[in-house]
């Protein structure tokens, strides 16, 4: 199964995942393998997966960054190939923009809430720029015009808009998925803009209730995800709960 960390596996405040242990514990006694598919780097996702217990494939940065169960990475682009699109912006686009590559690690853990040395591996994005827009809807619509240029797009997580090449978390899981034979029936968990795809392409999928950016609003008629009353880790336990319920009782 694969689960958004911020907002949905660790509380949006207080990245606390303490309510979710139970149904951790639950998962790997059935032997299901959670991937994390997340916006975090590599780097963060190293430190988070020991503190959860997990040691085996994960999804970074919003799928651009790939770690295959095997410990092989594939990405998607490098940031390299993401500066020259920032050094060619208009001006009052770049200028609307607050990029990670713009800040201090101070700024960035101040921004976040995160812990200095957090935030240091926050700042080793691989293949990817996160960044905050003070600009108007219609500006952020010219920087995604400008940005297919060069072949990326942006996505929105819950604190930050990330610039992103097109894989995004949603073909990512499907890469991941195709290396398995048979392939595992998927469950998705996500409370993000930036988790659509990935929940409307699982075979299961329940979006956690997250009040700073209302998601569902963007979910299809007719969309068949569970959604959860509860947020952040509250939330996850909840769906993994009626999961967990419909396929072992
Ligand atoms: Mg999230």
């Amino acid at each position: 199964m694969f689960s958004d960390l911020d907002g949905t596996l660790l509380d949006h405040d207080g990245y606390s995942f303490t309510p979710a242990k139970p149904a951790l514990t639950a998962l790997a006694e059935k032997g299901i393998a959670l991937v994390p598919a997340t916006s975090k780097t590599l780097a963060e996702l190293d430190v988070l997966m020991g503190a959860l217990g997990l040691d085996g494939a994960a999804i970074g940065e919003n799928g651009a960054v790939i770690k295959f169960a095997d410990g092989t990475i594939d990405r998607a682009v490098s940031r390299a190939e993401i500066a020259p699109a920032l050094a060619d912006m208009p001006e009052a686009l770049r200028h609307a923009m607050q990029c990670f590559c713009d800040m201090s690690v101070d700024e960035i853990a101040a921004l976040t809430g995160l812990e200095r040395a957090a935030a240091a591996l926050a700042a080793k994005r691989e293949a990817s720029e996160p960044f905050l827009w003070h600009g108007d809807a219609a500006g952020l619509a010219d920087l995604e015009l400008a940005l297919t240029a060069y072949g990326l797009q942006v996505t929105q997580g819950g604190r930050f808009f990330h610039i992103v090449p097109p894989r995004d978390k949603a073909a990512a899981m499907q890469i991941m998925l195709d290396t398995y034979k048979p392939r595992p029936e998927a469950w998705a968990l996500g409370d993000g803009p930036n988790d659509v795809t990935m929940l409307l392409a699982a075979d299961r999928a329940a979006l956690i209730a997250n009040h700073h950016i209302a998601t569902e609003k963007l979910l299809p008629h007719g969309h068949g995800l569970h959604l959860t009353n509860r947020e952040g880790a509250l939330g996850w336990r909840d769906a993994m709960a009626v999961f967990l319920k419909r396929d072992f009782g």
